[in-house]
């Protein structure tokens, strides 16, 4: 479709009268015509507009026709626009301009042939408009290739985040199965044990102090078993909005103090040692159930992780915030993958003695985020890690719910 392209023409003449008739041949419905009276006015003109044509009077006072275009050639606005002389001269004398490089140069004798300047001139018009036109369906070329780049770009992600999706999805599935089989197996072979026993009146098996270390042990595979379920589904309450927290007031350096209480057996399994140092009274509205799970995970990795070495626990306020820090001496975590290890089912696979399902940190920090607080990591890899829970001391919040206080 070439009819929205309008093409310029621009006409050079000294006298008005030519430049009146030149015009009254040249123009068209599809053509705007500009005229100028002297080379000067030509080219600011030829500055300001994009021309298809230029038709110059060879003979004009002060610069003619050949230097005009001699001009054009030189600028890089102008060198392309065809040309045509119009000159009283001899044909030898138009040929005197040779090498203007568009190479689009014409001449037309005076007095002028009414036909012959119309076909020239539509010539020249038709061209310059299927360049354009040309130009124009580059341009749109160009814009829907790029359009399809980037929508291709699009896709990949959405590609590589699906193919991350389905990976966590099996992952998840084969680390559920595993953390799950664990205790259950543990639970299948001491019940078969007991049957044998049982089947052979074995009561020595039985003794009272034997019964009470078989009990605790199962309690302990059984709570491991608990523990697993609570955090799934704690995953599902968060996604789903549901994670309820409902403040009430207490003393955050009691409920840590008896977090690590209940953490020596554990610690001295592991010949590690929990040392812990605190601010006298902390009081402050939130959940407490949800902040012992908190601690407790932040106790249960750095005893996880932590190789056994002495782990520092302290709570301290700092700028209107409690705060509490968990200090081991273990492994540590590599700046890389700090960034992902409160996401949920992110684990860092090389840790030795790896064990949970990656949902700990992010459960504590959705927690810790839906009290208006914050959950940070320092660590060097080899060197420990320092996680620190810091709360807002001031208001006691009201019941409310995780989506609420995140998306807030
Ligand atoms: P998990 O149940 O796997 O421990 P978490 O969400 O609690 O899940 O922790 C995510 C990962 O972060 C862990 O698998 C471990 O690689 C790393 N991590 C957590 N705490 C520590 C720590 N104190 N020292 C070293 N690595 C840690």
């Amino acid at each position: 479709m070439l009819s929205p392209i309008q093409a310029k023409l621009l006409i050079v003449d000294d006298l008005p009268e030519n430049l009146l008739a030149l015009e009254a041949l040249v123009k068209g419905r599809d053509r705007e015509v500009h005229q100028a009276r002297s080379a000067d006015q030509a080219l600011s003109l030829l500055l300001e507009h994009e021309f298809a044509l230029a038709i110059l009077d060879v003979q004009m006072p002060g610069m003619n026709g050949f230097e005009l275009a001699e001009l054009m050639r030189g600028m890089e606005k102008t060198k392309s626009i065809p040309i045509v002389f119009v000159s009283a001269a001899g044909r030898e004398m138009n040929y005197a301009f040779k090498g203007y490089e568009s190479g689009a140069v014409d001449f037309l004798q005076k007095p002028l042939d009414n036909h012959a300047v119309k076909s020239k001139v539509a010539v020249f018009v038709d061209l310059f408009r299927q360049r354009k036109a040309l130009d124009q369906q580059l341009q749109a070329l160009e814009r829907s290739r790029a359009e399809q780049e980037q929508l291709l770009a699009q896709l990949q992600v959405t590609r590589q985040e699906l193919e991350h999706a389905v990976r966590m999805r099996d992952d998840f599935m084969s680390i559920v199965s595993h953390e799950l089989r664990t205790p259950l197996n543990g639970l299948i072979l001491e019940t078969q044990l007991r049957k044998l026993h049982l089947a052979r009146g074995n009561t020595e098996a039985f003794t009272l102090d034997k019964m009470r270390a078989m009990v605790e042990r199962d309690e302990r595979q059984i709570n491991s078993l608990i523990r697993l379920i609570e955090d799934m589904l704690d995953v599902s309450r968060i996604r789903t909005g549901k994670l309820s927290i409902r403040p009430g007031q207490f003393d955050l350096s009691k409920l840590v103090a008896d977090q690590v209480e209940n953490f020596t057996a554990q610690a001295a399994a592991l010949d590690a040692q929990i040392d812990f140092s605190a601010q006298a009274s902390l009081v402050g509205g939130w959940d407490e159930f949800r902040i012992e799970q908190v601690v407790a995970n932040l106790l249960t990795n750095a005893l996880r992780y932590g190789m056994g070495k002495p782990i520092q626990v302290r709570t301290f306020a700092q700028h209107d915030m409690a705060c509490v820090e968990v200090r081991d001496q273990g492994i540590g975590i590599n700046a890389q993958d700090q960034q992902r290890i409160f996401q949920q089912f992110e684990r860092v696979a090389s840790a030795p003695g790896s064990a949970g399902l990656g949902l700990g940190l992010y459960i504590a920090e959705q927690i810790v985020l839906a009290h208006g607080g914050s959950l940070g990591v320092h660590s060097v890899e080899g060197q420990g890690a320092t996680f620190t829970v810091r709360l807002p001391l001031s208001s006691l919040r009201q019941e409310t719910d995780l989506q609420q206080a995140t998306s807030a």
